[in-house]
Formats: structure tokens, sequence, C-alpha cells
């Protein structure tokens, strides 16, 4: 076999799909961000439309401060798993951070939100006997991964489809055990899940409720909690799972729930136990923003303004976008070479980077340009993204909705 010929091939037939994936090589601006020097091609500075660091904590000066003075004191790294000489007290104090954020007994710290839903869904499920998940259709990769990894019956339930989650529960004996595994704010399309009601099939059908909050802690509920804060739910789902890399503006992946559970996945999962823990700058980071988005809520008040104030200038013009109610402005361009190309141009002639969003992160024909506005975008960089894709939109012929009433 020609390994590389191979390699080669497969890679030109994605070229062909316009869904190859080019990194944009960026160095952010401290103090600056969203504005980042593009090193792609000829540097220039660029403005970012598509980060995930949601309220700009990555540039937080309590979070930098927090970080420069653990580094300073206890070195990089944390020198070994967390059993063996890794858990340092940052570690601690970060988990206890964390369950005190989602009022629950206690907290399990991973290396990235990936890898906390791939060690916990993949450990309860593979050790509790006979469990059977049932997974919502839209869930991501790392859940995704974690549940295949378990070799535990999946069940995989429309999205956010209540009638056949009830339905899929209703089929089963009440006493077998069931893991009902979802998100609140899905982050493609930017919609929320009926957190509530799936809490009420769970209790009904005696299921427990794992549920993905990365697109919504830090930026819902009176302390950042998430959208099961905001809803009083926190209490009634069994497991929350959460990332400090994005939001909070660090690195990190945790999950909240009861001491029994977070100490079965901490004792059993793999992907937990063989990987040298976090650094203690790092966790005294993300502590720190925790803390701090805790107590403030500027920053999810100005976030709000500013998404509401690009979603009306958008509709001002007519450029289709999913009207959803998150943070996240799905911008639908439903062809992945001209999603591709709107990309290119919005960084090549206007200095705004957007990364098209193509298959297999979302379905063919609904390619998109997905934009989170953030409370650290200026009035001038929502004026030249609006104007930019007006232009865009017009040279593309590309279609509009009608224009909202002036
Ligand atoms: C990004 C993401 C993760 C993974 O979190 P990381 O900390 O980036 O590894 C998990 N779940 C969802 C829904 C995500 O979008």
């Amino acid at each position: 076999m020609n390994y590389d010929g191979y390699f080669a091939r497969a890679l030109a037939q994605l070229q062909d799909e316009g869904n190859y994936r080019v990194f944009a090589d960026l160095e952010r601006h401290r103090g600056n961000f969203p504005q980042a020097t593009s090193h792609c091609g000829q540097t220039r500075d660029v403005t970012i439309w598509c980060s995930n660091d949601y309220l700009g904590m990555g540039q937080h000066p309590d979070v930098l401060s927090a970080m420069h003075e653990a580094l300073d004191k206890v070195g990089a790294g944390a020198g070994g798993t967390r059993n063996i000489s890794g858990t340092t007290h940052h570690h601690v104090l970060l988990e206890a951070e964390l369950a005190d954020l989602h009022n629950k007994e206690a907290a399990l710290l991973f290396t990235s939100g990936y890898v906390s839903n791939w060690a916990a869904l993949g450990t309860l499920a593979a050790r509790i006997p006979d469990c059977l998940v049932l997974s919502d259709a839209l869930n991501h990769a790392s859940m995704i991964e974690g549940i295949r990894h378990s070799k535990a019956e999946r069940q995989i339930w429309r999205h956010n489809d209540l009638a056949h989650l009830e339905e899929l529960l209703a089929a089963q004996p009440l006493e077998r055990a069931k893991l009902i595994a979802f998100e609140s704010v899905y982050s493609m399309d930017g919609d929320i899940a009926p957190i509530a009601e799936i809490c009420d099939l769970a209790e009904k059908y005696n299921a427990m409720t794992y549920l993905d909050e990365v697109h919504a802690v830090g930026l819902y509920g009176p302390r950042g909690g998430g959208i099961a804060e905001r809803e009083g739910l926190m209490d009634r789902v069994t497991v929350i799972e959460g990332t400090l890399g994005k939001a909070y503006g660090v690195m990190g992946g945790y999950i909240a729930a009861s001491v029994d559970l977070c100490d079965f996945v901490r004792s059993f999962a793999s992907g937990f136990i063989f990987t040298t823990a976090l650094p203690p700058a790092v966790a005294a980071g993300a502590a720190a923003s925790i803390r701090h988005l805790k107590a403030s809520a500027a920053e999810r008040a100005s976030q709000k303004e500013k998404v509401a104030e690009v979603r009306a200038r958008l509709d001002a013009i007519g450029i289709p976008h999913i009207d959803n109610p998150s943070h996240i402005i799905p911008v639908m361009v439903g062809d992945p070479v001209k999603c591709k190309y709107l990309s290119d141009i919005l960084m090549r002639d206007y200095g705004i980077y957007i990364q098209p969003i193509n298959y297999p992160t979302v379905p063919k024909g609904t390619e998109r340009l997905r934009i989170t506005p953030s409370p650290v975008h200026s009035d001038a960089d929502i004026d030249c993204l609006v104007g930019a894709l007006e232009t865009l939109w017009t040279q593309c012929q590309l279609a509009r909705l009608p224009m909202a009433a002036q």
C-alpha cells in the first residue's frame, strides 16, 4: 500500500468538497482582544468574531494576575497525575469553587471539557450494570465518543424532542438503569434544551441526567452557573459538566455532582487517572475567572447587548441568521465553497476573522458563519462586520430575507 498516496487522496477529496480545514495562525493582543495579529500569509491585524472566549475573560486582569502569581509561587507543571503528586492546592481550591458554583456536593476536574465528557460518560455508562444511555441526536462529539467507548446500549432521541425521549424511556423496565445525556445551549444552532421537562421525565422513569453546560457556564444564571442555574434546576440534574476553556477563558473541564458520583468517576475513569494534572497556574486562573463571574454580572449584561445589536443590524439588511434564545448567531450560507470563500474574503479584505463552519461539524447544506459577539467588541467593530457582510452578500448573490421595516 502507498500510505502517503492514500492520505493525499483523502485530503484532495476534502479540498474538492470545500471541507478541508485551514487554521488561522493568530496572535491575540492582551488588553486589546478581540484584536489579534494574523500570521496567515501577510502579517496583519484582524478582529476575531468567532472566539469561544465569549466574555474576554482570557485577558481579564484578575485571571492574569492569579496565573502570574501561581506560576511565580509554585512553578510551571503539576508534576504528576492527580494520584501521584499532581494534586496541588490550586486543584483542590478550584474543585471547591466549581462545586459551589453548581451548588453540588463535589466537583471533579479534567484536562479539558472533551476529556471530562469522554471519561465521565464512558465510566458511568460502562460501570453501571446494564445502563441504557439516551443521547440527544445533536450531542457533542466528546459525549458521543464517551458513550461509544462505554459499550453500553445507546438510543438516540430526536433533538430536543420530549415525546420521542418519553417513548424510549417508557419502553424500558422502570428498574433498568438509564442515563439521559444532553446539552443546555447547543453550540451550532444556539438553541436551548427543555431542561425542566427532561428532568420531569427522568424522575418519572427513574433515570439519571447528564447535562453538558459547556456553552452556558459563565454566561447564564445570576452567578454564571449556566442555564440550569438560571432556571433553578441545578439540584434536579444528576451531573453538570462544563469547561473552563470557553467563557472562563482558560482551560480544563469538570463534572459537578454528588460526592459519591464524583468519587466513583475519580476512582474508575482512565481518562482522569492516567494523565498529568492541569498546571496549577491554569487552575488558579480558572478559579479567579469563576470567582469574578460569580460576583459580576456586568460582562453577561454587556454581551447580551452586543448580541442583540448585531442581530438587529443583520435583520435590518436581511442577512439570514438562526433566531435562537442564546448568544450564538449562526449566519446561514448553505454552501461549503461559498462559506469558505466568504470567510477568506472577510479576512483578506476586511481584517475580519470568522471561521467557516462546514460538514461534518454541521449537516451538509447548512454551512454557516458562526458569530459570537462579546463585551469586548466595539461599536466600530460591529459597523465594520455588518458593512462587510452587506457588501459580500450582494457580491456573492446570496439570498436575503425581506428587510425588516425601517
Ligand atoms: C467545546 C465543547 C466541549 C469540549 O470542551 P473543551 O474544554 O473545549 O475540551 C464539550 N462539549 C461541547 C458541547 C463543546 O462545544
